[in-house]
């Protein structure tokens, strides 16, 4: 049997849609169906050119759930020990992490730089399916996966495994703690993740920044105190100024790029109170530098910790999160728009923001149910 994966073949489409044969899955892998795969923020940043392409193409997409279509020898449970079957719908980690680098030894597989990718994500090479944006996915050996609850639905799982895990590890990383006020700039598919995490593990004070009415108001729904209209604040020193007033001219103990917008980082260190520590989640393509006189980072004491991926054990409990907390955030409004895989290039086209009337922009996700 055959599958089908896509492959972004040039900056902004077109895309090749490749036929490979299904591999059998090895001891320890799992070979998945996928339900859903999402347009994430870094997954635009590719089809907008701000990488470079291999000659091969790339395969893309990361954010996804799926079902298990065939087991490797070995594997009976999911990562929480419950029986896993073929059919079982599931979320899972889409990278691996070495397991014997220094970062890894010390605990620190998010950081890990030999993470494999199923082919090393290189389109053609066995397994073949190693892309979200495909029919099937290959788990090697050395995943985490956790089986999706029946009351979650394969939409509501999907962002789980780049979105909501990513900004776990971030308030982890960062020291948060109950008490702790946060800015979360930009409130797309990452932003309301983080506000929701962040509520739930005792924020005393969430402030979103974003210039999107329609994603305003879902982070007042996912636990934002406030929100910063950047149409209403159109300068750096105008929303500094509006956390300084909302905080007691104190400033917030951590503040978050999840935007991936040139400008936010400087802007997101002055809302920092002294001893402040800052989320670099958001930026992964180069460019974005600003001048910063290390004499600040001194003389405030602040912290500013990057993150690329996370810890795949982050992963059950991320999911049971969303279990719990599905009667009161709003997790089906994460997606707002579904393509078949042949609309991949729709779904980009329609997820980008760039350039755009806010107001006709996928307001957090679009996602491909190949
Ligand atoms: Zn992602
Ligand atoms: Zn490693």
């Amino acid at each position: 049997m055959d599958g089908t994966i896509a492959v972004l073949q040039k900056a902004r489409g077109p895309w090749a849609f490749q036929r490979y044969p299904l591999p059998d899955p090895e001891p320890g892998a799992i070979l998945v169906k996928i339900s859903y795969a999402n347009v994430c923020g870094s997954d635009l940043h590719v089809w907008r050119g701000e990488t470079a392409l291999p000659p091969q193409g790339r395969a893309m997409g990361h954010e996804m759930s799926g079902r298990v279509l065939a087991l490797g020898t070995g594997v009976k449970t999911d990562s929480t020990g419950q029986p896993l079957h073929e059919g079982d719908r599931i979320i899972y980690n889409y990278f691996f992490p070495c397991g014997r680098c220094i970062s890894c030894l010390r605990d620190q597989p998010e950081c890990c730089p030999n993470k494999a990718r199923p082919g090393n994500g290189i389109p053609g090479n066995p397994p073949y399916f190693n892309g979200g944006f495909s029919e099937y996915y290959y788990l090697l050996p050395g995943h985490v996966c956790v089986k999706i609850p029946d009351e979650i639905s394969d939409s509501v799982a999907a962002p789980i495994n780049c979105a909501l895990a990513q900004v776990i590890q971030g308030l982890d990383s960062g020291g948060f703690r109950q008490g702790d006020s946060l800015v979360v700039q930009g409130a797309g598919g990452l932003g309301l993740n983080m506000i929701a995490a962040a509520r739930d593990m005792g924020a005393g004070l969430i402030i979103a920044v974003d210039g999107i009415p329609g994603r305003l108001k879902l982070a007042k729904e996912f636990g934002a105190d406030h929100t910063i209209d950047i149409r209403d604040c159109p300068t750096p020193a105008d929303r500094i100024a509006a956390v300084k007033e909302l905080t007691n001219g104190q400033g917030v103990t951590h503040a978050a790029d999840v935007a991936g917008v040139k400008g936010v980082v400087p802007e997101g260190l002055e809302m920092l109170v002294h001893g402040g520590t800052y989320l670099e989640i958001g930026s992964i393509v180069a460019g974005f530098a600003f001048p910063f006189d290390p004499d600040q980072a001194c003389r405030r004491s602040l912290r500013l910790i990057g993150f690329f991926q996370y810890d795949p054990r982050i992963l059950p409990r991320a999911m049971d999160f969303v279990r719990r907390s599905r009667g009161h955030v709003p997790w089906d409004q994460v997606i707002s728009h579904t393509f078949p895989l042949e609309g991949i290039q729709d779904a980009f086209e329609r997820a980008e923001w760039v350039g755009r009337d806010p107001t006709q922009a996928v307001i957090t996700r679009a996602a491909v149910t190949p």
